[in-house]
């Protein structure tokens, strides 16, 4: 399967929060399609809930780096192959 996204987007996983000893990134397992574009701009796909909006904006919408190696969310999957994206 390809994903064939019309606007910018990138891979990305959920920041749920920062380690207070280390600042460390707690982050979830699954690769969403994050959109960079439009009017759902910073937001998932699939709608995953952001928890820590500022984490979120810092961390995963304003970095240039992928922060997921794949797309492993399904039901990111099924809104891209829904809206004709993937093939
Ligand atoms: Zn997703």
């Amino acid at each position: 399967m390809t994903l064939n996204i019309p606007i910018q987007w990138k891979r990305a996983t959920t920041v749920t929060g920062i380690r207070k000893r280390d600042c460390a990134e707690i982050r979830g397992r699954t690769g969403h399609i994050l959109l960079l574009e439009g009017e759902r701009s910073g937001e998932f796909l699939c709608g995953a809930r952001i928890r820590n909006q500022l984490a979120h904006e810092l961390l995963n919408v304003n970095t240039k780096t992928d922060e997921a190696r794949v797309v492993t969310c399904q039901r990111c999957i099924k809104r891209a192959q829904q809206n004709k994206w993937a093939v």
